[in-house]
């Protein structure tokens, strides 16, 4: 094979660690590591046939290949023997853009990047198909692993829970006993996972999975395990070949434990490294009030980063006050002239209700993106002309909850912009028509919105 990959540590002082150690921080610094491709040798093909290659792929039937992650295989883990590939066609989830969203948000060009029209409702599905992949390999290579462990409340299990059912490895889920929704609960359980409800918090959890996972025979699939930033660095390469390889002027991207950013400026320097764009977007990272220690470091020019207390947020999957990947994240928000902007809960539930008027089925998350893109329009670090693309990290189908109690006007501290209550009303056909109408008219009058 011509290509290849291995780990590094961030702070280059480990090199070269084989990607079949189980392994998560550098043995030295302790820091994070991340994973090095051979550009040298991905350079020996030019930016026109790479382009090529990837527009053959594309939504293919030819396995592996019309995953969206798999369609980039030679730049995710060129190494990888197709046939332990454990991938249900992640990826390749659809760009949306409408003139209606666009003209309630008054913003010349929205694409919005509809991640949660994957095989598990979010982007996770991206790197935990790198995961499970590689960790099959290594079983099949005679290493003594003999299950997979997160510490998780959402979309991380459910990931892991279906990408190791499908590659018959057991999958051990650690959650905060009563801390989780229903919905939340579901998907493992549903999967087979092995579901242990500890009586603590999520730090709690974590805690115990990182010694659970000491012993190399249970496997660490949190997102401090940098294969899964391989998976989820195909979704910026992804947006731009849907684009037909034309770059947006702006990324929004909601973030907590800050690994998806970085995931997403790895993938957008590796085209321009080998010449499939000529520049670079700018990125803007949202995130929550009640957990935004990234936008109290930006305000200071990132020169310090104090982790916080997260508290209670409706955006479930970015609770997080002491983000693993922030090195990351902030080496990839200097490098693209990044921004960092907060939202509230008012603010972000009524930007996703709002964006729901266009047909889409937003989540709390991608409410933090929209919000903060009406926030950076108004400070005018967005200008109208400019091509925005938002990354939706989650298929609003997985909040239901959330959507109930916005149109039910129940969620503490927000102000309810664009409520919607069905109507209750006699089945006689005289004062339905009446109410129609009547309703229709008043539409006519004041618009949809
Ligand atoms: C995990 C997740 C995020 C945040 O990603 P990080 O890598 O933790 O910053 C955002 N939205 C949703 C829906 C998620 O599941």
């Amino acid at each position: 094979m011509r290509y290849s990959a291995h780990f590094r540590c961030i702070n280059g002082c480990t090199d070269k660690i084989s990607l079949n150690t189980v392994i998560y921080r550098c043995p030295t610094c302790n820091n994070l590591l991340e994973v090095i491709h051979d550009m040298d040798a991905l350079k020996d093909r030019s930016s026109q046939s790479w382009i090529s290659l990837f527009n053959d792929r594309y939504r293919s039937s030819e396995f592996p290949y019309g995953s969206g992650v798999w369609g980039k295989k030679e730049w995710i883990l060129p190494e990888i023997d197709s046939e332990h590939i454990v991938s249900m066609y992640e990826g390749a989830t659809n760009l949306f853009r409408s003139q209606r969203l666009e003209k309630l948000f008054k913003q010349r060009e929205i694409w919005v990047k509809l991640c949660g029209n994957s095989h598990t409702g979010s982007f996770k599905d991206l790197g935990m198909t790198v995961l499970v992949s590689q960790v099959k390999s290594m079983i099949a290579a005679g290493q003594p692993i003999r299950a997979i462990a997160c510490a998780s409340t959402g979309d991380t299990s459910a990931a892991l829970a279906a990408y190791a059912a499908n590659a018959e490895i057991p999958a051990i889920i650690l959650l905060p006993k009563n801390k989780v929704s229903l919905t939340q609960l579901i998907q493992p359980v549903a999967n087979g996972a092995m579901v242990l409800a500890l009586d603590t918090d999520f730090d709690g959890c974590m805690k115990i999975v990182q010694e659970l996972t000491y012993e190399k025979e249970i496997y660490l699939a949190n997102s401090m395990n940098s294969l899964r930033i391989e998976g989820q660095k195909t979704v910026g390469i992804e947006v731009i070949q849907q684009l037909d390889w034309r770059v947006p002027d702006w990324f929004i991207i909601p973030g907590g434990n800050l690994g998806n950013v970085s995931a997403l400026g790895n993938g957008l320097l590796m085209l321009l490294e080998l010449g499939l764009i000529q520049k670079l977007p700018r990125i803007a990272l949202a995130q929550a009030e009640k957990a935004s220690p990234l936008y109290e470091s930006f305000k200071k020019g990132f020169e310090e980063f104090k982790p916080v207390k997260a508290q209670k947020t409706l955006a479930s999957a970015i609770q997080i006050g002491n983000p693993v990947s922030v090195n990351k994240a902030i080496k990839t928000l200097r490098r693209f002239n990044g921004v960092v902007e907060q939202t509230s809960e008012d603010e972000l539930a009524n930007a996703s209700a709002l964006a729901d008027f266009s047909g889409l089925m937003t989540d709390p998350h991608t409410g933090v993106a929209l919000a903060a893109l009406q926030k950076l329009k108004s400070s005018n670090t967005i200008q109208h002309e400019e091509t925005v693309v938002v990354i939706s990290t989650a298929n609003g189908l997985k909040f239901t909850d959330f959507k109930v109690k916005y149109h039910e006007n129940t969620l503490d501290e927000v102000n309810v912009k664009y409520q919607n209550i069905p109507i209750e009303i006699e089945a006689n056909i005289d004062i339905v028509k009446k109410l129609v109408h009547k309703k229709v008219e008043e539409l006519m009058k004041h618009g949809l919105e």
